[in-house]
């Protein structure tokens, strides 16, 4: 049996199974031995038969009898019943109308059982658990070696229970309590394994312990240089794997895991300094005069730049300068003013020549996330550049724009796509502004030197990657976020760009007021939404985030929701208000018309999922309600209330849960006392996991890896190893396994 294998070639699979290994990501050898258990459970741990206390979930582990299935003479109900037994004592169970449940569990069989304790203190029961039978002797032969003999504690000795016990065979090892390193008692670890439908952990139990026997995990080649294992005393891969699914003890699971979200931290590093270096040995366009034309530009500008956007200038200029292409990502909270930032380093490029011409300019490609925002970007460049003797266009989904119009002078105006595509490649457009219509094959730019991603994480490394390679010379690059990324998460998703933070807002903006309202009192929330529309302001209603596995569905659950809400509020709260409706069923045209509406003040009140989210810029708009707020991640309820951060009107938001869980009633009231996304972003990160917030699957990174992104210093030693390793053997000759693992990780991500 070899690493490489496919599974199919060692276990006899259904289709059912086939699919769900799949699914998993599950099918090799090696796969199989890197499907980590999401947790243990311990076998005869704290929770025991003899101690059962009413109101707790319990799970544990023993020996199953007396299964009788009866009619309950009162209620005529079906009632299974039984006795659960282990080293402890013996606890009666119950099944309700599940008649048949004695069918599958065999008489004396080796349970696992997870359940509600119900009854009274001293006369507990477990009613309707749920019942994992297991192999036999798992509980007492450890997990795959026979020499690891269960633990018990000491009380488990006593009493007559025990020795029932022991005539099922299931606790007869039950030896005396053995102390390990740390002085705890223990039991055994049972590895738990994440299940997809169709294949259960127990299955990965039995498969594993197949693979163990046979020794293949002991061929898997070591990703890690050996130095480096041990510089931070970390265990060899074939130790690692019999920690990871056979663990001895807490501490076994814990250096495997630390090991492994080591090794997933530093090849993805290993993948950036790649990437970095291969980035460096490019050319670029030479911008010669870039410092003096971005002073222009900004002189010109009705206002002074921040500290924060001088810096972040001068980073991108800097850049400019070298003859390699910068890679660069410009992080900014909401409104803290990014596209000036791109508009003086945008204008640097669009009045200089080509090398070796005497007409025309070099390029600048900015892509946005959407329609909406492509089209007010549009917008904001033709203010910036209209003085300049240069075309800007636009080009999305649903048609293209060039401005100046030869008819009508000052404005844009309409043409087709084959025109734009024709202008763009001849290089008579300078700037080009889209959405991802932007990185189709067919646009193809003559000197395209700067390219401008607003909210690169909504784009995947390959999209970027498509942008970067249009023409012969490869562009600067500059990708903005507003989306406050803690730092080890940057560091790693984006180890391969520079980083320009704009941590300054500018200036006379009033601080935001925060709140959360219960649904008891939403009408104190109705008052200020009324009080702000009487002065002539604006209002956003968002409306729940609804969690569906399949987009389109999700798509039209949400829109359902905002129809509603959307309806109701103007029949019976907002009567003499005009209420729009924006969702992601939406077509990007009607999109659009309802936003210029929402822009014009025609619509009072936008009631919206969250596809407002990113980027839309309505200063009038000075209050937010934001229904459901625990749904959401406390970054994404920062953007969303950023949408009234634009002015200088003192702006309100109300947050609005739905349930009033204590945990997630904590978590929102961070919203209350801070308003710097980055600090909320790490509180995200802390309570609820990165996983969920940034697109896990885009960026290749596991549960693992993502559960490393809280600890620094790993990444920061992953990152420097990584980068010195990569300065030294650029193109990993002298480490092949670590080059056969990043190949497998780079696939993996390419499939998704
Ligand atoms: P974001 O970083 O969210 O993209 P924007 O670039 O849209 O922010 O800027 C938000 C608002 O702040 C805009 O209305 C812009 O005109 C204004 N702004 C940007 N920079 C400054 C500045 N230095 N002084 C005053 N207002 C500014
Ligand atoms: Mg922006």
């Amino acid at each position: 049996m070899a690493p490489t294998d496919p599974l199919t070639k060692h276990f006899r699979l259904t289709t059912i199974q086939l699919s769900a290994l799949k699914r998993l990501g599950v099918q090799t050898v090696e796969e199989l031995l890197r499907h980590f258990p999401s947790r243990y459970e311990r076998a005869g741990g704290s929770e025991r038969a003899s101690n059962l206390v009413p109101g707790t979930k319990v799970t544990l582990f023993g020996t199953m009898t007396k299964l009788k299935a009866k009619k309950l003479w009162k209620s005529r109900r079906n009632a299974t019943t039984g006795t659960f037994t282990d080293a402890s004592g013996s606890v009666n169970v119950m099944w309700f109308n599940q008649p048949y449940i004695h069918s599958y569990i065999p008489e004396g069989s080796t349970v696992k059982m997870s359940g509600a304790v119900g009854g009274a203190v001293g006369k507990p029961y477990i009613a309707n658990p749920q019942v994992e039978v297991l192999p036999p002797g798992s509980i007492t032969e450890g997990l795959f070696s026979t020499d690891r003999a269960a633990e018990v504690a000491p009380d488990a000795r006593r009493g007559e229970s025990v020795a029932r016990g022991v005539q099922n065979g299931t606790v007869s090892a039950a030896q005396g309590p053995r102390n390990d390193t740390d002085g705890a008692v223990s039991g055994v670890l049972f590895p738990v394994y994440p299940e997809s439908r169709g294949i259960t952990s127990l299955w990965f139990y039995h498969a594993l312990k197949r693979v163990f026997e046979n020794g293949a995990h002991s061929l898997v080649e070591d990703p890690i240089p050996e130095t480096i294992r041990t510089r931070y005393n970390l265990p060899d891969m074939t130790t690692s794997l019999v920690y990871v699914h056979t663990p001895e003890k807490e501490g076994h699971a814990e250096a495997a895991r630390k090991r492994f979200a080591f090794e997933e931290i530093f090849s993805l590093q290993v993948v950036r300094a790649m990437e970095r270096a291969q980035n460096d040995v490019q050319t670029s366009f030479p911008i010669t005069d870039a410092g003096n034309q971005a002073k222009k530009f900004l002189l010109a500008n009705p206002f002074p730049p921040t500290g924060a956007q001088s810096r972040a200038i001068q980073d991108v200029l800097e850049d400019f300068s070298k003859s390699h292409p910068m890679a660069r990502l410009l992080e900014g909270d909401v409104g803290s003013g990014k596209t000036l930032v791109a508009a003086a380093t945008s204008y640097a490029v669009v009045t200089s020549r080509p090398p070796n011409r005497t007409s025309g300019t070099l390029q600048v490609a900015y892509m946005a996330p959407t329609e909406i925002l492509a089209s007010q970007h549009f917008e904001s460049f033709i203010e910036y550049f209209k003085d300049l003797p240069i075309n800007i266009a636009l080009i999305t989904g649903s048609g293209c724009k060039k401005f100046p119009s030869k008819v009508t002078r000052g404005e844009a105006t309409d043409i087709s796509r084959s025109q734009l595509l024709k202008w763009v490649a001849s290089g008579e457009i300078a700037m080009l502004v889209g959405t991802h219509a932007l990185i189709q094959k067919s646009v193809q730019f003559q000197h395209l030197a700067y390219a401008i991603v607003d909210e690169q994480h909504r784009f995947g490394t390959a999209q970027r990657r498509a942008l970067a390679h249009k023409g012969d010379s490869t562009p600067h690059f500059l990708s903005m976020t507003a989306t406050p990324i803690p730092r080890t998460l940057a560091l790693t998703i984006y180890g391969d760009l520079d980083i320009s933070v704009l941590d300054e807002l500018p200036p006379g903006r009033a601080k935001i007021t925060t709140k959360i309202v219960s649904q008891k009192e939403k009408e104190i929330a109705y008052a200020a939404v009324r009080s702000e529309l009487e002065k002539g302001r604006q209002a956003y209603v968002i409306c729940p985030r609804i969690e569906e596995p399949d987009p389109e569905n999700m798509n039209a659950l949400q829109a359902k929701s905002a129809k509603a809400e959307a309806k109701r509020l103007q029949k019976d709260i907002f009567p003499e208000y005009r209420i729009g409706l924006m969702h992601g069923s939406m077509k990007p045209k009607e999109k659009d018309s309802v936003m210029e509406e929402f822009t014009n003040g025609k619509i009072n009140i936008l009631v919206a999922t969250s596809v407002v989210e990113v980027g839309v810029n309505v200063p009038n708009a000075t209050v937010i309600l934001i229904e459901g707020a625990e749904r959401f991640g406390l970054a994404q309820l920062h953007q969303l209330r950023g949408r009234v951060m634009r002015s200088s009107h003192p702006p309100l938001c109300f947050l609005l849960p739905e349930s009033k869980g204590e945990i997630s009633m904590k978590r929102l009231k961070a919203l209350e006392t801070s308003d710097d996304g980055f600090k909320l972003a790490e509180a995200d990160l802390k309570a609820r996991g990165a996983g969920d917030l940034f697109g896990r699957k885009q960026w290749g990174v596991t549960d693992l890896g993502m559960e490393a992104l809280k600890n620094v210093k790993l990444i920061q030693a992953a990152r420097e190893e990584a980068q010195a390793l990569v300065a030294r053997d650029p193109s990993l000759k002298a480490h092949n396994a670590l080059m056969k693992r990043i190949e497998t990780i780079a696939s993996a991500v390419h499939t998704e």
